[in-house]
């Protein structure tokens, strides 16, 4: 795990640094604290930060207090490093917005342990994340978790001009599925439309559960044929693919039925909304005109 240090004295950096090798972690050195929040405001910087309270330019509370009233979506955890040793200096930089203080000079022994207490904090609050943005029984994002998604790519492809394509899915008579082969047989299935849509769009689409046996792709650069194809694909995978369940020889064949929209590039910006609208319209055509089918959306 990488772990920011901001220090502007070079001899407690080179400490700092060579302690932190040696219990496995991955340094990222800053000068003062105006490198730190630098490094901070980065996308996928280190979370897990070692600041110096008293630095030139940005001091170390300073940095906390800037962290925290940015309101990220990743938690950053933050020690702070003082010789400042008062009861009010502690509560000072807690209240700034550290998660720990620690009085110099300290054991180095005692800065891993608490380095530990971060990285369990840090760990956690991704095992929420991820809990909270995953459908339990595919793994797919939630419809929540997939919307946020497409509100920033919708924002991205239309700063840069490019296309969204957007497939939204429906099994067909699933619902006879469960009533024939029971509930979790239609789990079954579930999953491998799952796996199925995972083995068939590309790496930088996004793929969600949209309701019980709704599913739902964002492909970003992608335009309505391009996305059309891809789900015809898919279609004609499923069709031919059985799922086995235990009791029933056979396996099951289920179909599906797909509405295709996309946002084409240079086109005035729509709303997620307004594009789902879309995709569902064309799913709707499909189910109407026999089931098994793909059908995009045409203004
Ligand atoms: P259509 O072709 O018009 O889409 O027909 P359908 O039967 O697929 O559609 P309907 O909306 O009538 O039924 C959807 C069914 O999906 C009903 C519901 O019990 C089932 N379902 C929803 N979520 C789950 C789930 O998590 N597991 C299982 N096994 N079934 C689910
Ligand atoms: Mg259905
Ligand atoms: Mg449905």
């Amino acid at each position: 795990m990488r772990v920011l240090v901001a220090d502007d004295d070079a001899l407690s950096r080179k400490i700092l640094e060579e302690s932190l090798n040696h219990w496995g972690y991955e340094p990222v050195i800053a000068k003062d604290g105006d490198e730190a929040w630098d490094m901070l405001k980065e996308d996928g910087g280190p979370t897990l930060v070692i600041l110096d309270w008293v630095m030139p330019g940005m001091e170390g509370i300073e940095v906390c207090r800037k962290v925290r009233a940015r309101n990220t979506v990743n938690y950053f955890y933050i020690i702070l490093l003082s010789a400042k040793n008062s009861h009010y200096d502690v509560i000072k930089g807690l209240e700034s917005g550290a998660d720990d203080y620690i009085i110099k000079p300290f054991h180095s022994e005692e800065l891993r342990s608490r380095l530990k207490i971060g990285q369990r904090i840090i760990e956690l609050e991704k095992r929420i994340l991820c809990l909270a943005s995953t459908d339990y029984l595919t793994a797919l994002l939630n419809r929540r978790a997939f919307i946020e998604r497409m509100e920033a790519e919708i924002n991205r492809v239309t700063r840069e001009k490019k296309s969204l394509g957007i497939v939204i899915a429906d099994l067909d008579y699933f619902k006879s599925v469960n009533d024939t082969y029971g509930h979790q047989a239609g789990d079954l299935v579930l999953q491998e439309f799952s796996r199925l849509l995972c083995s068939s769009f590309r790496i930088y689409d996004f793929i969600g559960r949209y309701g019980g046996e709704e599913f739902i792709v964002g492909l970003p650069g992608a335009s309505a044929e391009v996305s059309g194809a891809i789900a015809e694909r898919v279609r004609r995978r499923f069709e031919e693919h059985r799922t086995l369940i235990p009791e029933w020889d056979a396996g099951i064949g289920v179909t599906s039925s797909f509405g295709v929209a996309a946002m084409e590039n240079g086109q005035p910006e729509l709303s997620i909304d307004g594009l789902i609208k879309q995709a569902d319209a064309a799913l709707y055509q499909a189910k109407q005109q026999g089931r098994n089918q793909v059908k995009i959306f045409r203004t």
